[in-house]
């Protein structure tokens, strides 16, 4: 790795730390796999997720969860959290609740959806 004084953005590394398990992690190496910053957090943060059942500090997840059933599922960013309450709306005609990080609530109605023909 060089030291490029002229690299693209901000400091280089990006760290995550988590207060709950009181450590913090640089990942530079799996910014090497990855190549893009955002990605390699957003990965560890679900892999964080995945380990121990929280997310690390900053990282604050969208919440889907369905009214009819158990499932559920928790994503970084709101597309991916809405591709998948509406296609289990659409699939299950469920309604499925959406929660922002900035407590936000939305419902995914399986009817409401005449957006998209
Ligand atoms: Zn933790
Ligand atoms: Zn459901």
């Amino acid at each position: 790795m060089t030291d490029d004084p002229s690299a693209p953005d901000d400091s280089g590394v990006p760290t995550v730390s988590c207060t709950r398990c009181g450590r913090d992690w640089d990942l530079d190496h799996e910014l090497d796999d990855l190549r893009a910053g955002n990605r390699a957090v957003e990965q560890f943060a679900l892999d964080h997720e995945r380990h121990t059942g929280h997310f690390p500090d900053d990282v604050t997840p969208w919440i889907v969860r369905c009214r009819r059933c158990p499932d559920g599922e928790q994503f970084l960013s709101e597309r991916p959290a809405r591709r998948w309450a509406t296609a289990h709306a659409r699939h299950t005609h469920h309604p499925v609740h959406l929660e922002a990080p900035d407590d936000t609530t939305d419902t995914v109605s399986p009817d409401t959806d005449g957006s998209r023909a």
